[in-house]
């Protein structure tokens, strides 16, 4: 079983750390997006240096290029990539659903590669043979996500999710139980679905807490304004010994602070960078769009007090004149800080809960942020 330790609760929300075979991760944490096994526009010698402790690639993408096999042959990703450290994989669930054209039975998924229409199939099977190739610590269980949002469609993606959990399991107890060459454990997390209906969350987070995995994502489609009480719903029932992850969470800071006061330990979210990449940058004033002709002139740092290699070393008008000429820079020097800003804020959140000031941060932060 995947080691857990808690240091501190309040409430629902809890700090503890993960003991992965690739390190620990102190949680809550925020894990970068490395979707391709790659975070966009930064290095894994940038990542580490502004925070972060682990990152989460998707199977789907890494299927089709480079190949599940060739990961393996590289002894795995977090050697592949030199990131070295912990690593996640979602199971490609949520974008392979979300491909045009394609067909879904009790065994699996039939699709079509976006890449160049190569016909490829997913079943919970080859999910868990190809997450244990790809070599990540933690891996996710192959779920399917509803075609639309009304309570039949949720219903029945979660009973088939909750049955492809059952092939899962067995599927990873049977690699597991051969792979004697293998260097180190890998382990499962149960992926909780019921999309926006409390009484589907409910029911799914019994059905996984009853199949005893080595931890749980929550995925699916939720609402803003029903997050919490959905976390609430699902973080009462899983059991509270074993890490949560939220899963693709993270844009907005107010995610992570309801993520965490709710009971999540790890969140990821491709979010950050990706809006970074296109000059929306974060401030503890709410985010601002760098292109603006106002910071033409402006010579100060994009935010005061931040220790990212960015704010500490560049002002907004040399960043604007970056994103203006379209020169790659402008997206490395903002993936740096909008990724240290968001990995920095929960890290943040982590100490206050360790300190007893979660609710007093969590006001002071979000009325200054969201004005
Ligand atoms: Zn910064």
């Amino acid at each position: 079983m995947l080691k857990f330790d808690i240091e501190k609760r309040d409430g629902l929300a809890r700090v503890g750390v993960i003991h992965t075979p690739h390190g620990n991760i102190k949680t809550p944490a925020f894990v970068g997006a490395a979707t391709r096994a790659t975070v966009k526009a930064l290095t894994m010698k940038e990542m580490r240096e502004l925070g972060s402790q682990a990152i989460l690639a998707n199977t789907y993408h890494l299927i089709l290029r480079p190949g599940a096999d060739l990961i393996k042959e590289a002894s795995g990703l977090a050697e592949f990539s030199s990131w070295h450290g912990p690593t996640f994989t979602d199971s490609g669930g949520f974008q392979i659903f979300s491909l045009p054209d394609v067909k879904i039975s009790e065994n699996g998924v039939k699709f079509k590669s976006h890449i160049d229409g190569a016909n490829f199939e997913m079943t919970p099977e080859s999910s868990m043979q190809d997450q244990w190739k790809i070599g990540a610590d933690i891996h996710m269980a192959f779920d399917h996500l509803a075609k639309s949002e009304n309570y039949e469609d949720m219903k029945e993606a979660m009973e088939r999710t909750h049955r492809w959990l059952d092939r899962c399991i067995a599927e990873h107890r049977l690699i597991s139980a051969a792979s004697t060459a293998g260097p180190v454990e890998q382990y499962l997390y149960a992926v909780v679905q019921g999309g926006t209906f409390n009484d589907l969350r409910a029911e799914s987070a019994k059905y996984c807490a009853s199949k005893n995995p080595d931890g749980f994502g929550i995925g699916g489609v939720f609402t803003a304004e029903g997050m919490s009480e959905m976390l609430k719903t699902v973080n009462s029932i899983l059991p509270e010994d074993k890490p949560r992850h939220l899963l693709g969470m993270g844009q907005e800071p107010i995610d992570l602070f309801v993520g965490a006061e709710y009971g999540c330990d790890t969140f990821d979210c491709v979010g950050p960078t990706r809006m970074a990449r296109n000059g929306s940058l974060y401030t503890l004033d709410g985010r601002i769009n760098i292109k603006n002709a106002k910071y033409t002139h402006d010579f100060t740092p994009l935010m005061e007090d931040c220790d990212c290699e960015c704010c500490k070393n560049y002002n907004k008008a040399y960043l604007h004149h970056l994103f203006k000429t379209d020169e790659i820079t402008a997206k490395v020097l903002a993936s740096i800080h909008n990724e240290y800003f968001i990995v920095h804020t929960v890290d943040q959140i982590r100490e206050s809960i360790l300190d007893g000031s979660f609710q007093e941060y969590k006001t002071k932060f979000l009325s200054r942020y969201y004005h």
